[in-house]
């Protein structure tokens, strides 16, 4: 709360702030294209600018990529794979020795509340590095006997230059998934952090330079999508784009890797999760968890669950210890701990979220709870709740990605996995049930990259998270995210 005050008075700022330049080769560094262009990032409690960003171009992201690929064929390439694991666990450290500095940042330009910047965000950071960092020197390939006269055995490469463009929900975290996975491989990183919040982005380069990267292991360019977002996935230097964002933007990122280079792509997409809650539950911890795998991080979430399908014998019961429970969200500033809800992250957030709740209001969906902005100045929305919903309506259809949750009343099994499926997203999913049978049978069915049993939005770093369908291809996380960073060779040996 001092923060915010110190913000609206003074600007002076409780940490100093981190650099505002591009970083690359190890040095932060300014555009190469003349006019010393900034953009600025804004502190979405009051819309007021928190300060300058340097702006990259494609022309910096050449110059990041040829540093990139010098350190990859250097001194990255030529260390003991022990050694990078070495660095990666450093900076891991660093990351838990710098958690107020981070969860600070991450709270001023995204909004969040601070205990989850901290408790959660800048914490999986540091776990993800770490679990990665394990993993540097346990990566290798196979011996295959074929018969008396070959014997193969395979090679697990670096795939290369990892262009890595992330957004602005969780921005300490996803790039941690990225930087995770691409460093136990052994490659080497350009990246781009949404426009929205560099700032954390930023304070990790100041990290990285400390926990001993050869210079060029990790640069990054920060700026706009339509610039330096759309030189990393055209680039014919880089092996391989690992994005996390919106499905309209791994569509567009697909297709510029299809039209340039046939560069490689994990893409971590949208979602429009179901989460269904059959009549045998416990109804307090039930109404809870859905709640919370909504609210959370205001709804912008991928894997939220947005759709909510309660079966109808329990609808009633239900709806009302729900909406208690929603009604106990706080919403307010993010700096104080006794609120759960900070400011979406932009005014066009903002203004997103409200123009869905309208269309629901004009489709006919019923504004249960909430359905309008909350306060006089920032980008805050009440949490809202629609019922009365319809498949066919477009607030069920499309993610709002804000506080805003669908309730949609179900019959049957059969019914609910095929409505639930019904969608061209397939990130995540969540079951409902003390009948452990039926979960696995509604868990198989589900067309989902995670599905959740009793349980809603918990994500570990050793396990495997990424969607089927539109929602996305690879995985992030886990083993499995190591093997979309390798090239496998295979060597027959004829004896
Ligand atoms: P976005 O697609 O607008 O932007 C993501 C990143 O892509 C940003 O850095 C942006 O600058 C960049 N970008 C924009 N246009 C580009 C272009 N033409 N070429 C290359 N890069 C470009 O997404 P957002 O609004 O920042 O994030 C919200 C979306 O992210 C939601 O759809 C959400 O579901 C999704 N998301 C998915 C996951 C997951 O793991 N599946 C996790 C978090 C967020």
């Amino acid at each position: 709360f001092q923060c915010v005050l110190l913000l609206n008075i003074k600007m002076e700022f409780k940490y100093p702030l981190p650099n505002n330049k591009l970083f690359i080769n190890g040095e932060f560094v300014d555009s190469v294209v003349p006019g010393n262009k900034t953009f600025k990032t804004h502190n979405p409690v009051n819309g007021k600018v928190i300060c300058e960003i340097v702006e990259g171009f494609p022309e910096d992201v050449d110059i990041a990529v040829k540093a990139a690929r010098k350190a990859l064929t250097g001194p990255w390439g030529q260390m003991s794979a022990e050694d990078r694991g070495k660095i990666m666990f450093k900076l891991a450290d660093l990351i838990e020795e710098h958690i107020e500095q981070l969860s600070y940042f991450e709270t001023l330009d995204n909004g969040k509340p601070l205990a989850a910047s901290k408790g959660y965000d800048v914490a999986s950071s540091y776990k993800c590095i770490r679990y990665f960092a394990g993993w540097a020197d346990k990566i290798h390939g196979k011996t295959i006997p074929i018969d008396t006269s070959f014997t193969c055995f395979t090679r697990h490469e670096p795939i290369g230059v990892v262009g890595a463009i992330t957004p602005w929900n969780f921005p300490v975290m996803i790039l941690s998934w990225k930087l995770g996975p691409s460093l136990a491989a052994g490659c080497t990183i350009v990246a781009k952090q949404s426009e929205f919040t560099p700032l954390t982005s930023l304070y990790m380069c100041e990290l990285i330079k400390k926990a001993g990267f050869p210079p060029g292991v990790f640069n990054l360019v920060n700026g706009f999508g339509h610039t330096v977002g759309n030189a990393i996935s055209h680039h014919m230097d880089i092996n391989k784009v690992s994005f996390t964002g919106s499905t309209r933007t791994g569509r567009l990122i697909m297709e510029a890797a299809a039209k340039s280079n046939l560069k490689k792509v994990t893409l971590e997409l949208g979602g429009k999760s179901p989460n269904i809650v059959f009549k045998d539950v416990d109804v307090e911890f039930a109404a809870t968890n859905a709640r919370d795998g909504l609210f959370g991080n205001m709804g912008q979430s991928c894997c939220a669950g947005s759709r909510l399908y309660v079966q109808e014998d329990i609808y009633d019961a239900f709806m009302t210890t729900f909406t208690e429970k929603v009604k106990q969200l706080k919403v307010g500033d993010p700096w104080n701990s006794e609120h759960h809800q900070g400011p979406l992250v932009s005014k066009e957030q903002h203004d997103r979220v409200l123009s869905y709740i309208e269309k629901g209001k004009s489709e006919g969906a019923t504004c249960h709870l909430g359905g309008a902005r909350h306060g006089e100045e920032g980008y805050f929305v009440q949490p809202t709740i629609f019922t009365n919903c319809k498949e066919e309506m477009t607030i069920v259809k499309e993610e709002i990605f804000g506080p805003v949750i669908c309730v949609l009343k179900f019959k049957t099994v059969e019914e609910v996995i095929e409505r639930a499926n019904k969608t061209s997203y397939g990130l995540a999913a969540g079951i409902y049930t003390k009948d452990l049978s039926l979960a696995l049978n509604v868990s198989n069915q589900l067309q989902s990259g995670s599905v959740w049993i009793n349980d809603y939005s918990r994500i570990h770093t050793q396990i495997p998270f990424g969607g089927y369908k539109e929602s996305g291809i690879g995985k992030d996380l886990s083993e499995y995210a190591i093997y979309d960073y390798l090239s496998v060779k295979a060597v027959t040996i004829s004896h």
